[in-house]
């Protein structure tokens, strides 16, 4: 199926920090919708795409102007008090319609301009390589938080077969690691993965953030259970994994290679 792709004119880009999410000041899209396309994605079960047409994967708005509407309100935001910014939330700000259109870039340089507080940067995309001079020049005001749900790249091609390849994410990692940008890695949602998951993390990281769709897709695991992820892993013979406890797995696996205050489970994991 073709993806869509339509500008549209944002009346504002900055949302308030709220459930999930409550340790920010804000949550910030640059775009709506997302060509990973996700299996698990809770967003399919939110109005942002409920309340539009076509499936959720195949489509994506671009913000047009944003850096220019995001620079006034940031401006604003900061006059009340102090702006802590979660990128992104409902949308990848690295999937590859960024690699034109570059909206991401244009906020970064917002807030190079004009830093918040904190920014934590949330993708699973090597793209943003491309703007390691830019999350430089934040300093220690940026976290990148890469999603790696498993070390098993046969079971990212199941579960979100558009999304890059697991080793590409690794190799990202090293990059931002070597360039002096901190880092954290997300396994979220928990995915099947091997006993050498931590050893393949530990040159890459100190921080890790673990999570689950039980935990972790703000609904107590309704959203998921009504994508019907389960029938994914019945489907694999792997339903061990999908389990409130299953997260507990890779935590142990993490624990006998990590120190425990370098894993963080679910929203902590998140926050500032
Ligand atoms: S990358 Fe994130 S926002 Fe995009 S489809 Fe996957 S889970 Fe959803």
């Amino acid at each position: 199926m073709k993806t869509e792709y339509l500008y549209k004119q944002p009346k504002t880009l900055l949302n308030k920090g709220t459930g999930f999410l409550s340790g920010y000041s804000h949550s910030l899209n640059p775009y709506t919708g997302c060509t990973f396309g996700c299996s698990y994605c809770y967003v399919r079960q939110m109005p942002v795409s409920t309340f539009r047409d076509g499936v959720w994967g195949n489509w994506v708005d671009i913000k047009q102007d944003a850096a220019e509407i995001f620079r006034k309100e940031l401006k604003r935001a900061k006059a009340k008090g102090e702006v802590s910014i979660f990128m992104s939330s409902s949308t990848d700000p690295y999937q590859p319609i960024e690699h034109n259109e570059m909206v991401t870039r244009s906020l970064l340089e917002v807030m190079v301009e004009d830093p918040p507080e904190f920014l934590l940067v949330q993708t699973r995309s090597p793209l943003i390589r491309r703007d390691i001079d830019l999350l430089l020049l934040l300093k220690d005001r940026v976290r990148v938080s890469m999603t790696v749900e498993t070390d098993r790249d046969d079971m990212r091609k199941y579960f979100t077969p558009h999304a890059p390849p697991i080793q590409a994410r690794l190799a990202t990692l090293l990059l931002l690691k070597e360039a002096g940008v901190p880092t954290q890695v997300t396994i979220a949602p928990v995915l099947p993965s091997t006993e050498n998951f931590a050893d393949k993390l530990l040159p890459l990281v100190n921080r890790i953030c673990i999570d689950d769709y039980f935990m972790g897709d703000g609904s107590g695991g309704k959203r998921t259970r009504n994508l019907k992820i389960d029938s994914l892993y019945t489907a694999l013979g792997m339903k061990e994994w999908y389990h409130p406890s299953a997260y507990k797995i890779v935590y142990d696996r993490m624990k006998q290679v990590f120190p425990e205050d370098q894993i963080y489970i679910s929203k902590k994991g998140f926050e500032p």
